[in-house]
């Protein structure tokens, strides 16, 4: 056996996938009777391609890696539950979260009855590697996120590899926000490790959030298990058409990205000068973490004021914490406005 398939719930070993109509054969016919669509030619009326297989060579390409090391989900957050059901046994095993992070990996585990242990981050938004390594026995698992919501920083290489050279079981690093971060992604890694996983999404600097899309990375034999297990139709065929437009044409996105950068540093200034402000954390996404001390009435403040950010004040190690998400510069101006206007009563 493979290290995959030690890995890998023995029941899904030697699932058979669903054998949709058109993965049975690659290219499109003339007459196509096989799968009770209907006939009348529209934009949508033939079932999307369940394999990605345009959208796949593209990403590869542009990637540096081979088609059947990239997967694609309805958002990563598909991903997300699609790895937690390929190794984890419900009612008995756990995955493994660093608090303060990303919430969908204890939602999709707690639906599928796996625990969830937390080895939090220290007190300076740090891995604890040492204690991740030392409880490995207990998570089948590990979820880490770099850059990590919602505290913005990211893990070093020489930390990623240090994890990956003592963890036995499934790494995934979710790379939901690595196009705003200076460090490189570490996607190349999973030709070393084969049990990395890493994620990346086009939710958020590829500005197409409501389209539901995301990546991920990984040796061939996890990416196929992945391809065994999902839905068959999880990307609509519009979803595969507008990823291979963005993919073509991302010059849009590149010069969205600078704006966002540079308002970024610009709004990192600008609060460092409030009077109430008790820690502003570096930023490697396009969101600030702040830490004021009263968060609750900052965020009620900022709501009448017609402005929503994200109250992180209940999140682990984080009292006090707000989220704040990098908007068009009018947006940010008039959050600035608004914080310079506050004053606790
Ligand atoms: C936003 C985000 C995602 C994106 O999820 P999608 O399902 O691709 O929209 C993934 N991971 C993290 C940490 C995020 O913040």
């Amino acid at each position: 056996m493979t290290a995959t398939e030690t890995r890998v719930l023995p029941h899904l070993r030697n699932i058979t996938p669903y054998a949709s109509a058109r993965s049975e054969h690659a290219e499109k016919m003339d007459v196509m009777l096989d799968a009770n669509e209907n006939p009348f030619e529209t934009a949508e009326n033939r079932y999307p391609d369940p394999e990605h297989r345009k959208v796949r060579a593209e990403i590869a390409l542009q990637q540096g890696l081979s088609a059947e090391e990239v997967f694609v989900g309805n958002g990563s957050d598909e991903a997300i539950d699609l790895i937690i059901r390929l190794f984890c046994y419900p009612g008995k095993d756990a995955i493994m979260v660093c608090q303060p992070t990303y919430g969908m990996y204890q939602v999709s585990a707690s639906i599928m009855d796996v625990r969830v242990i937390d080895v939090p981050m220290t007190d300076g938004f740090r891995w604890d590697i040492e204690h991740i390594l030392e409880r490995q026995s207990e998570a089948r698992v590990l979820f880490l996120c770099s850059p990590n919501n919602p505290t913005g920083n990211s893990l070093g290489e020489s930390e990623l590899r240090e994890i990956l050279l003592g963890w036995k079981g499934i790494v995934v690093l979710d790379e939901a926000y690595i196009d705003f971060s200076l460090h490189p992604t570490m996607r190349k890694l999973i030709r070393e490790y084969d049990n990395l996983i890493v994620l990346q999404t086009f939710s958020k600097a590829w500005g197409m959030a409501g389209l539901r899309a995301g990546i991920a990375f990984a040796n061939p034999e996890i990416i196929a298990y992945l391809y065994r297990i999902k839905s068959p139709y999880n990307l609509s065929a519009h979803t595969q058409e507008r990823i291979l437009q963005a993919l073509a044409y991302p010059d849009e996105m590149r010069h969205q990205l600078k704006v966002i950068l540079h308002e970024r540093d610009k709004l990192m200034a600008a609060l460092g000068h409030l009077p109430y402000l008790i820690n502003i954390y570096p930023s490697d996404a396009n969101f600030i973490l702040i830490r004021v001390a009263d968060a609750d009435h900052l965020y009620r403040y900022l709501l009448e004021k017609g402005i929503v950010v994200r109250n992180r004040n209940r999140a682990v190690n984080c009292a006090g914490c707000l989220r704040i998400t990098i908007g068009t510069p009018e947006e940010n101006q008039l959050l600035l406005v608004s914080l310079h206007h506050y004053h606790r009563t």
